[in-house]
């Protein structure tokens, strides 16, 4: 006997009291009865006018651009298949009005041709620069020759700028954003040293990728990776100083978790706040059992909260809000940009850990929630939500198994679900594939992620939308533009040393000595200043005795980096 509609709903009671997962959701999936004609619709109507309503050209004064590492359409369902259910809607990553694939493949270094399985590093230099690149690269092309990211020519712009990340800052994702090495590896100095002499400071190179993160300067960079930043340079201003040391040199507020960052009031140029939450990758919002080659067979499990979460950690959409917040300045002319990374979507797809994997899912989903949440209130904000590739996670029959990896879990419909990983065996790393993946958008020139495109169209979306220059030099080091005593100068009396500066500096020391020796400076003489484009020193040379002097100017900027002059002049008050 087929049972009727209302005893199914009796049954679809009865399950939801055995379960208790960590998902809360369960009963919104259980109370929906799909069996009836249209009951599992998804649209209400015809959507034409609602599809053209979302159709914005124009500009966009802000951009947020958010990745789920490794989050192709299989790693999509899974999610929202066991969060909320078949029939429901991830409340993020689904709420995207206008939505399109695109490829992701690389370059093979060797010959220019595709590569058809990407890495994170050259997908994200593709979408960072336009330039499409081989396995491994940071936002260099085939040649090695560095390309400008996004973020770069935001700054350059006049934009607020911001880098967030689950993942340690120096992991792919984040990095093509604000650093240009020719293999990804080369997080601190020890590791260019080795992997990328070519790009290691000692060598004339731009430095490490941590060393590159600090000169990019972004207003707000949130993420791991804290380790490489104990590291020492072995070059340039800050040699024999640890990369740590040096940032909170060039003028960053370092905060090291979640009650830290609440607590930062402000992130701009003067003071970028850098958050260093974990040593390595932040710890996974869920734990469960790892797929084997019977766990598919085997009965069927829940995910929970990972015990070993810190406490400390922010969590994705925290991090994404207070960047949101710190970047959004209605008084400016300029709007931001954000990158925000998923990154361990990819990191669990990679273990073959179905509830890690899930859990970092519906992490970002809160992330892309937050960031929709502010588009929708401005009204000036493009929103992208993509990945970088596909992986290795399929959804196949309940409680089978495959030559691979399984592993079956129950979903909010209280239904058995088996996630099969087939690209490597146990205790190996599950690898990408070459899949197109979803790209979505919501607001001002949404409608360039629609149909198919490529990762690196995204690029000149982002580009065109904020109307940005991409050959704008970035913001200039602060120099002495003119000292109004000459080299050579003969001077008597009371003489006032007035500095110019091409740009307002942090400070300026300008100091007397003769032979080396220090006589006096702009902080011990009286009538002097330090701060500002037109520094001075009030000199009497009457308290000298005559011969030869000179000035050392040091022009202090708000980024550390410190420019310096000498001005060798006379004093001459009896000849
Ligand atoms: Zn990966």
């Amino acid at each position: 006997m087929r049972p009727t509609r209302a005893g199914r709903r009796a049954g679809l009671a009865m399950a939801l009291v055995g379960g208790l997962a960590v998902a809360t959701t369960a009963a919104t999936a259980l109370g929906t009865d799909l069996t009836g004609h249209g009951d599992a619709r998804r649209l209400d109507g015809d959507q034409t006018s609602s599809i053209k309503h979302e159709v914005k050209g124009g500009a966009a004064r802000n951009v947020i651009l958010l990745i789920g590492d490794g989050m192709g359409d299989s790693e999509i369902t899974l999610a929202r298949d066991y969060q909320y259910g078949a029939a429901g809607r991830l409340p993020g990553i689904d709420a995207l009005p206008l939505t399109g694939q695109y490829t992701t493949y690389s370059l093979d270094r060797s010959n220019g041709r595709p590569d058809y399985v990407t890495d994170s590093a050259a997908s994200g230099s593709g979408w960072a620069t336009g330039t499409k690149t081989y396995n491994g690269a940071i936002s260099v092309d085939v040649d090695g020759d560095a390309q400008r990211s996004l973020l770069e020519i935001a700054r350059a712009n006049g934009l607020r700028t911001g880098d967030v990340t689950t993942a340690e800052l120096q992991d792919a994702t984040p990095a093509v954003q604000v650093a240009h090495v020719s293999e990804r590896g080369c997080y601190a100095p020890s590791s260019t040293t080795k992997k990328c002499p070519e790009n290691a400071l000692e060598n004339g190179g731009a430095g490490s990728i941590t060393e590159q993160l600090l000169g990019a300067r972004a207003d707000v960079t949130l993420g791991g990776g804290a380790a490489s930043f104990r590291e020492t340079a072995k070059a340039g201003q800050w040699q024999g100083k640890t990369l740590l040391d040096q940032a909170k040199a060039r003028g960053y507020q370092v905060v090291t978790d979640a009650a830290g960052l609440a607590k930062v009031a402000t992130a701009d140029q003067k003071t970028p706040v850098l958050g260093l939450f974990a040593d390595g990758n932040f710890a996974t919002r869920w734990s469960g059992p790892l797929a084997t080659h019977t766990g598919g067979a085997e009965t069927p499990v829940r995910c929970t909260a990972n015990p070993a979460l810190p406490a400390t950690q922010p969590k994705l959409a925290d991090m994404t809000s207070k960047a949101i917040s710190l970047l959004d300045d209605r008084g400016a002319k300029k709007g931001f940009f954000l990158q925000v990374e998923g990154a361990s979507i990819d990191k669990q797809d990679h273990a073959a850990n179905p509830c890690g994997q899930i859990g970092e899912t519906v992490d970002l989903d809160e992330a892309v929630q937050a960031a929709l949440d502010f588009a929708k209130k401005d009204g000036h904000t493009l929103v992208v939500v993509t990945a970088d590739h596909g992986h290795s996670s399929q959804i196949v029959y309940p409680g089978t198994t495959t030559p691979g990896l399984t592993r079956t879990l129950v979903t909010a419909d209280d239904q058995p679900l088996t996630v099969a990983y087939g690209t490597a065996d146990e205790g190996g790393s599950q690898d990408h594939t070459g899949t197109q993946v979803r790209v979505a958008g919501y607001g001002p020139r949404a409608a360039n992620v629609v149909g198919l495109t490529d990762q690196t169209d995204l690029f000149f979306t982002i580009r065109d939308a904020l109307r940005l220059d991409a050959d704008k030099p970035a913001p200039e080091e602060a120099t002495v533009d003119n000292v109004n005593v000459s080299d050579g100068a003969r001077l008597k009396g009371r003489v006032t040393v007035k500095v110019t500066t091409n740009v307002e500096p942090k400070y300026t020391y300008i100091e007397l000595n003769q032979g080396g020796r220090w006589l006096t400076d702009n902080t011990k003489a009286p009538g002097s200043t330090q701060a500002g484009k037109r520094p001075t020193l009030v000199l009497d040379t009457r308290d000298y005795p005559d011969g030869a002097y000179q000035l050392k100017i040091d022009v202090v900027g708000h980024d550390g980096v410190t420019s310096e002059k000498v001005v060798h002049f006379t004093i001459a008050n009896h000849r």
